[in-house]
């Protein structure tokens, strides 16, 4: 499998998990089993009131930064924050409160640094990495890095944030490089829980109704991608432990779609995004990845 497959499998993956995801976010896992048993189709619903395949913020958003990536050529910081605040004024059909309260700074100030803040601790910079991740794919660490931070403090400037996008943004260009679960368990998973305690996801409860904080986000993600061997399995583990589903959802599908590749996402999935969506994520895929 190529790299290049791999990409595209990886902004299928979040998409898809997102579109899952998003009907049972914000319920817990016994009112998904009451409702749905096992929740494993692109149903739509929930209580953004979705069509069948329709994605939200985590893959809108990840939209809007690679395509301020390819214009500009790199990962830009003000351009990163034009392009979500052009989102923003595109009435998304969600927006998560940081995010919201973050860009209407920045229309006031121009800066597109949020001010360093502790509770920024939400997914919503994580939720988006991927873009990164794709165009920076080859690069310096160092490199990597300012452009995780570019990205991220637009509407997330915290510590516990930036660990996360850099852990993800590694872990999704490993996974493009052909390592297995394994490495990446070794390599990212267990060193960011040694420098980062909060995200231990071992010998701790199963993450169940996983908030948007983004360690309870990782937890949830880590347990359901290392306990399973597949994409589906993946997927349907980690949405129906409910909680900020669409987003658990998005970032274990974009890890599973890296790490297992196209073949592996089920037909029905497929089939079932929508077809914009499934377009514009394989076209910006391969225009990021491309020559790399
Ligand atoms: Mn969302
Ligand atoms: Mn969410």
């Amino acid at each position: 499998m190529n790299t290049a497959d791999r990409a595209v499998a990886a902004y299928l993956g979040l998409a898809i998990g997102d579109a899952l995801g998003a009907t049972v976010e914000f319920m817990t896992p016994r009112e998904i089993a009451a409702q749905y048993g096992i929740h494993d189709t692109l149903r739509g619903g929930g209580w953004l009131h979705l069509k069948p395949g329709q994605v939200t913020d985590d893959t809108t958003m990840s939209l809007a930064l690679g395509d301020s990536i390819l214009a500009q050529g790199r990962v830009d910081a003000f351009a990163s924050a034009l392009a979500f605040d052009g989102w923003m004024r595109a009435k998304p059909v969600d927006i998560g409160n940081t995010v919201r309260r973050n860009l209407l700074q920045f229309r006031k100030t121009g800066d597109p640094e949020a001010p360093y803040s502790d509770r920024d601790a939400g997914n919503g910079a994580a939720m988006r990495v991927l873009p990164v991740a794709l165009a920076t794919f080859g690069q310096a660490e160092k490199t990597v890095r300012a452009a995780c931070q570019a990205q991220a403090h637009v509407t997330h400037h915290c510590a516990l944030s930036d660990a996360a996008c850099e852990c993800l943004v590694s872990m999704v260009q490993d996974a493009l490089r052909g390592a297995d679960k394994n490495h990446l368990l070794h390599r990212h998973a267990h060193p960011l829980a040694a420098r980062h305690p909060e995200f231990r996801f071992r010998a701790v409860r199963p993450s169940s109704n996983p908030s948007g904080y983004v360690v309870d986000t990782m937890q949830a993600v880590f347990q359901s991608l290392f306990d399973t061997d597949d994409f589906r399995e993946c997927l349907i583990d980690v949405v129906n432990r409910g909680g900020d589903a669409d987003t658990t959802g998005a970032i274990a599908g974009m890890l599973a779609g890296a790490l297992y590749g196209l073949e592996e996402i089920p037909e029905a999935w497929l089939n079932t995004l929508n077809a914009g969506t499934r377009h514009s994520c394989q076209a910006q895929a391969l225009a990021l990845i491309q020559g790399k």
